[in-house]
């Protein structure tokens, strides 16, 4: 399954700001030379600007200034004084353009948890998933999207971007951060309340037949963890149609191997030391028991 982690809405943001700064100047633009036709009207051109740039419905705007340059424009005093306001015009377009221009791009959005802050407690406290999800968590895509301002790989989605940047050393630190952006997102899908227990149908079968029994695959996730040094991801994979329980440190993921995360468990620090400081093993113990969303797990098979 695709989890739906990240939006490209806000890169329409700049197309549709300037849309509306185009609509507004055009009608400023417009407001100007009709004041500016009263004013003149009697000392040039007969004063009947409007009839020659103005009222032509069957012609588009920039057509209308084209015909007018073409017709009224070059060698009268009109010119002087509209080269002017015409000159003034386009510095007040290009300065009301430069912020939407010079805005910071945004690929990657921080989707909102698939549940309350609070939904996993007393398992996952509320301030721990404050902290985890508010701020390691935003701080990896907000990284993320700094380093990918002007990246050849801006437009490409954020599992693409982990894979083309995997084992690349000078895009190590956008690898870091978008690998991480995207472990989080897939660790809270498999987390729910009221979650855990023994999951049923094939992906039971398939976890029976490849560690024995739901009981030793526990066992050995368990182990797995404990011994896992320094930081890191507990992961379930399909591996040829086969189950298998991989380590992966710091943000390494198995998104660039062959296999397929199915369910993931993040043993950073941060992610149970406020509830649980050094007990790594009671937290990953409360996720199998506990917490663990074992319909999206067998959806990702
Ligand atoms: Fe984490």
């Amino acid at each position: 399954m695709k989890i739906q982690c990240f939006s490209k809405k806000n890169n329409e943001k700049p197309l549709f700001s300037f849309f509306v700064l185009s609509t507004i100047l055009k009608k400023v633009v417009l407001k100007g030379l009709k004041i500016f036709e009263k004013k003149e009207s009697g000392n040039f051109l007969t004063g009947n600007l409007s009839s020659k740039v103005l009222n032509y419905p069957e012609e588009g705007f920039f057509e209308k200034i084209q015909n007018f340059w073409r017709t009224n424009m070059i060698g009268t005093r009109f010119f002087q004084n509209y080269y002017i306001a015409f000159f003034f015009c386009g510095c007040l377009l290009l300065g009301a353009l430069q912020p939407v221009f010079a805005q910071e791009r945004k690929p990657l959005t921080l989707a909102p948890l698939p549940y309350e802050q609070s939904a996993l407690e007393p398992f996952i406290s509320s301030h721990t998933i404050g902290f985890h999800y508010g701020k390691h968590h935003a701080a990896y895509v907000d990284k993320a999207n700094e380093l990918l301002n002007g990246n050849p790989f801006e437009r490409k989605s954020i599992e693409e971007i982990v894979r083309v940047t995997a084992g690349k050393p000078d895009q190590t630190a956008l690898f870091n951060n978008a690998a991480q952006a995207w472990n989080h997102s897939f660790f809270w899908h498999c987390l729910r309340s009221k979650g855990g227990g023994k999951p049923e149908g094939r992906l039971g079968k398939m976890i029976d037949e490849s560690f024995g029994s739901f009981e030793k695959f526990k066992d050995e996730f368990l182990s797995s963890g404990k011994t896992l040094f320094g930081s890191g991801w507990v992961w379930l994979v399909e591996d040829g149609g086969k189950l298998k329980i991989v380590r992966t440190a710091n943000a390494e993921t198995p998104l660039t191997t062959n296999q397929k995360p199915l369910f993931v468990v993040d043993v950073w620090e941060h992610a149970y030391y406020l509830d649980y400081q050094n007990r790594r093993v009671d937290f990953i113990k409360a996720i199998l028991e506990n917490l663990a969303n074992w319909e999206f797990i067998a959806s990702n098979l």
